[in-house]
C-alpha cells in the first residue's frame, strides 16, 4: 500500500504517521529525515540541503525530487507512506509522472486540516521531554498539557526545540503549506483533480480533535 500525508508543520502529522506506519508495516519516507541524515553523515548534499532548511526554505527540487523518488524506488516492496513529500505542485507532477512510469498505484491520500493559527499555537507550545522524544507534552493543548512543568507521563524535565521557537521560520514554513497556487495546498490539489480511475482515495482528518479519535477515524478510513 502507498500513502501520502499532508498536513502543516503543528497538526499532529509525526503522531498520526508513527501510528500508521506500525499498524501497517510501511516504509516511513520522511523527506526532512533523508535531508537530516545527509547533514549527520556530512554528505555534499546534507551540507548544501542545510544552508535552505536553516532558513526555513525549500531545498531545490532539482535536488529534492531525484532523491526522495530513489528512495520510494528502493522501497516498492514494502509499500510506504510518505511524508514532507510534495510540497509543491512541480513536486505533485513529478512524484504522479514516476508513478505512472513504473506502474505504480497511490492508495490514498491524507489530509490533516489545521488552521494557521492552531498550527502556530502548537508549534510554539511544543514541550520535549528529555527521556523520550515520544512522551507527547504541549503547554497549547488541554490534552497532553505538562504536570507541573515536567512530563506528563514520565515527570522527567522537559525542554523547547529552538526551531519551534523562531517565529520567523515558522512563518516561511507555514506560508509555503498555505500557498493556494504552488505550495503544499496547491500540491495537494493537484491529486484532488485527478480524473482517472487511478484517482488515491482522500482521507481528510480534523486536526483540532484529539489524538484518539483522530487516530480511530483514521484507522477506520484506511481500512475500508
Ligand atoms: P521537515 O522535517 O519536513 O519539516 O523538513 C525540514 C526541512 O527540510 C524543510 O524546511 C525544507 O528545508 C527541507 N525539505 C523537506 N522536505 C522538502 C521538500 N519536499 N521539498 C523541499 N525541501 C524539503
Amino acid at each position: 500500500m502507498n500513502i501520502i500525508i499532508f498536513g502543516p508543520n503543528g497538526s499532529g502529522k509525526g503522531t498520526q504517521s508513527s501510528l500508521i506506519r506500525n499498524e501497517l508495516g510501511l516504509a516511513h519516507i520522511e523527506s526532512g529525515d533523508i535531508f537530516r541524515d545527509h547533514i549527520s553523515n556530512g554528505t555534499e548534499l546534507g551540507m548544501l540541503a542545510k544552508t535552505y532548511m536553516d532558513k526555513g526554505e525549500l531545498v531545490p527540487d532539482e535536488i529534492t525530487i531525484p532523491m526522495v523518488l530513489n528512495a520510494l524506488k528502493d522501497n516498492q516492496e514494502k509499500g510506504w507512506l510518505l511524508d514532507g513529500f510534495p510540497r509543491n505542485v512541480v513536486q505533485s507532477e513529478k512524484l504522479w509522472e514516476a508513478l505512472q512510469l513504473e506502474g505504480l498505484k497511490l492508495d490514498f491520500v491524507i489530509e490533516i486540516l489545521l488552521d494557521r493559527e492552531d498550527a502556530r499555537k502548537r508549534i510554539v507550545g511544543r514541550r520535549i521531554c528529555v527521556n523520550s522524544s515520544h512522551h507527547p507534552n504541549n503547554v497549547n493543548i488541554d490534552a497532553i498539557i505538562p504536570i507541573d512543568g515536567k512530563c506528563r507521563i514520565c515527570q522527567a524535565e522537559l525542554k523547547v526545540r529552538p526551531d519551534d521557537q523562531d517565529e520567523v521560520a515558522i512563518n516561511k514554513r507555514h506560508n509555503i503549506y498555505y500557498d493556494k497556487n504552488a505550495g503544499t495546498l496547491a500540491a495537494i490539489d493537484f491529486f484532488k483533480n485527478v480524473t482517472t480511475e487511478k484517482k488515491p482515495v482522500f482521507i481528510i482528518l480534523k486536526g483540532n480533535d484529539s489524538i484518539e479519535n483522530i487516530k480511530m477515524d483514521l484507522l477506520s478510513k484506511l481500512k475500508m
